[in-house]
């Protein structure tokens, strides 16, 4: 049995409540709870008490710094419900709408490349390495999907240009091809 995300999340919270019990933000104590063990146990639903403790990211969700940065530094802090609940909501009152609509979109995109990315492993690095017999249909066209709107409208035609080679060339600047190809060719 491999240990899923949640269990790893909530051993985080474990680790980092017995270290201190206290709210990184207001001090008060938090109050762990093993939620998985009431669902285990056929519960739900179970609403979060104001106190209880929570995974908090150190920089917030929309600041541009996150996630730019690995120092060894700790970015995740233990927080109380209400301290992470307000601090979420007050990132959103101090964002322009215009930034969070653009975060949104950006990270949709993101995710969907990344599903192709999982979905289609072994064919991308094959392609990306060069084996001229991939052919996959399916993949063609989640790729030509995805990067439709970002090519020149004669290529996307097939007129002036080849749709595979754009894609192709494309996908060989993505961070996230660059980190796949490191893992799948070590
Ligand atoms: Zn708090």
């Amino acid at each position: 049995m491999s240990i899923g995300r949640c269990d790893k999340r909530r051993m985080q919270i474990f680790r980092f409540w017995t270290e201190s019990p206290n709210c990184h933000w207001c001090g008060q104590p938090t109050l762990l709870i093993f939620r998985g063990a009431y669902f285990a146990a056929g519960e739900n639903f179970l609403p979060f008490r104001d106190n209880e403790a929570t995974i908090d990211h150190l920089n917030s969700k929309l600041s541009s710094e996150r996630g730019q940065y690995n120092d060894g530094k700790r970015r995740r802090v233990l927080s109380c419900k209400k301290c992470n609940h307000n601090r979420s909501v007050q990132e959103h009152i101090d964002t322009p709408i215009e930034e969070l609509r653009e975060r949104c979109s950006k990270g949709m995109k993101m995710s969907a490349l990344k599903k192709i990315i999982n979905e289609y492993k072994d064919d991308i690095v094959a392609m990306l390495l060069g084996e001229e017999d991939v052919d996959n249909e399916a993949l063609s066209y989640a790729l030509y999907e995805y990067y439709v709107d970002d090519m020149p409208i004669g290529t996307a035609k097939g007129r002036d240009g080849d749709p595979d080679e754009w894609v192709f060339n494309q996908l060989q600047k993505e961070p996230e091809i660059h980190a796949l190809m490191r893992e799948m060719t070590i």
